[in-house]
């Protein structure tokens, strides 16, 4: 088996690779440190959990321990699509480059100009930025890529997806085509191959994994729900809550809209929940990520773009809030779970709108997955319309307030199933309550990044009454208006004047 010492690594590399308690290269790494090594063009087709970045990391640091960086002429460049990513392939320069002395300047949004600026003054050996500030550095005439003597560019894909490649090409041009490139995607569509063939020269080709495979530590499973998004809420709460071994999950959506509506409808029902999204700034990010990977928080809602790439160890369940739109995104997804040999969960909500999205990704990973109880065809009928919702939600209080104006007992019995339909489709069956009820808000405690919680809500002192009285507006359609409380002036018809 290749030893790390075989791959041609220095001293110092070897000893603080031994000093991370790694014995043996992965595939990754025995495939792409040589030609690193011999400045060859390198395209790697390897998802993130591979060792990646060290595949890239170990013999950039070999070959800079010749030289040194000259005032805003970084002497490398490593482009990655978010300030996560670029943050935590910093992370790797510092871990595998304890015994160099060498300047690591990180360009990400978020962070001020100013501190970056001094990092480049002094003179990066290593630059790793996300393109946008990259250019907006170049812009403002502090920073000249004439000295970039090796260009990684990570997670090509995703770059593509964002729509970085037009930056990407701008700076490509900046620096001399005498660099040596480093060009990695997770998979390799036609588009991307165009890519790599316009960035290498000459590149050797090292493939790791099949990139539409999936671990077989994973489990995977499909939930049938109604389309609304408070149905596809309770479905969630419900599997979340039924689960027996949950130590930590992240929670998937399409969009970051949904990624503050979910954490917050998750938050009101006492679940212990942080989010990760694009708009956050990079400091709420970086804590919220902390807390995810010291077990402060046990729900991560994320979107693919937050979440792309992040090594979180260990993560116990995956739930895709929303069948992704990308199949390949499918594969990343559920790529945070059963890692390194570890058996992981991934739930799928599937409503009848996403049958196509996931014949897709039944087809990309060459798989049937099976369904947890139930496909589509099993659904109960739908949930009531929003007018139907009106109504019940009027009946409900008026027998709260002890004068239903309904006498007849069919009524009732059609009311009372309508109840239990409802709430057993909030998660909240009746005989369940105890254990799954939130705490009310004036029993948290101040709550910081989405707080210490447990998964599972605590029980709370209210009634079921008064949890009805009090739902809040996820549990279901608000009523518009009056609801059914129209005050009786208002019913009286008006005589309008011709
Ligand atoms: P990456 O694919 O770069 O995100 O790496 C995934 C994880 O694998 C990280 O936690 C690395 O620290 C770890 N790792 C990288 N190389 C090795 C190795 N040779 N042996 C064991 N773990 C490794």
């Amino acid at each position: 088996m290749t030893t790390f010492a075989d791959l041609g690594l220095s001293q110092k590399v070897l000893s603080a690779v031994a000093d991370a308690g790694y014995t043996n290269p992965t595939p990754i790494q025995a495939g792409a440190i040589p030609y690193a090594l011999q400045r060859r063009d390198i395209c790697g087709i390897a998802q993130t959990g591979t060792g990646k970045t060290a595949s890239f990391v170990l013999p950039m640091l070999t070959l800079l321990e010749k030289g040194r960086a000259r005032a805003r002429m970084p002497r490398t460049l490593i482009l990655e699509p978010t300030r996560e990513l670029a943050a935590q392939v910093a992370e790797n320069f510092d871990k595998y480059g304890k015994n160099h002395k060498l300047n690591v300047a990180l360009l990400i949004g978020g962070v001020s100009f100013e501190d970056q600026d001094r990092k480049l003054e002094r003179g990066a050996d290593v630059l790793i930025a996300t393109p946008g500030r990259l250019l907006d550095h170049c812009e403002r005439g502090k920073l000249l890529m004439t000295g970039v003597e090796i260009l990684v560019i990570d997670e090509a894909d995703r770059m593509l997806d964002m729509g970085f490649i037009p930056d990407i090409e701008r700076i490509a041009k900046m620096i001399p085509f005498t660099r040596q490139t480093l060009f990695f995607s997770a998979t390799m569509p036609p588009e991307i191959q165009k890519l790599a063939d316009r960035f290498l020269q000459n590149p050797e080709r090292v493939e790791v994994a099949k990139p539409s495979s999936t671990a077989k530590t994973v489990t995977q499973r499909l939930v049938a729900s109604h389309s609304k998004d408070y149905e596809k809420r309770a479905v969630l709460r419900d599997l979340i809550t039924t689960q027996d071994n949950l130590k930590n999950a992240i929670i998937f959506c399409n969009r970051k809209k949904d990624v503050s509506e979910l954490f917050r409808s998750l938050e009101r029902h006492g679940f212990s929940v942080g989010a990760l999204h694009g708009d956050m700034d990079q400091r709420s990010r970086m804590t919220m990520l902390a807390n995810f990977k010291d077990g402060n928080i046990k729900l991560l809602v994320a979107s693919d773009v937050a979440a792309r790439g992040l090594d979180i160890p260990d993560v116990s369940h995956v739930f895709n809030f929303d069948v992704p739109i990308h199949s390949e995104d499918y594969v990343h997804r559920i790529g945070r779970t059963g890692r390194a040999g570890r058996s992981g969960r991934a739930f799928t909500i599937v409503t009848r709108a996403d049958t196509k999205y996931m014949d897709a990704i039944e087809k990309l990973i060459s798989e049937k997955i099976e369904w947890q109880s139930g496909d589509l065809s099993a659904l109960p009928a739908p949930m009531e319309s929003h007018d139907n919702e009106r109504g019940r939600r009027g009946r409900d209080r008026d027998k709260e307030r002890g004068r239903g104006k309904r006498g007849d007992s069919g009524h009732r019995a059609d009311t009372k199933k309508q109840d239990n339909q409802i709430e057993a489709t909030e998660g909240f069956e009746e005989s369940k309550v105890e254990n799954v009820r939130p705490e009310r808000k004036a029993d948290r405690k101040p709550q910081n990044n989405g707080g210490n919680r447990n998964t599972r809500p605590s029980p709370a002192n209210d009634d079921n009454r008064d949890r009805r009285r009090h739902r809040d507006h996820d549990d279901g359609p608000t009523p518009v208006g009056f609801g059914d409380d129209i005050p009786a002036f208002m019913l009286i018809v008006a005589n309008a004047k011709a």
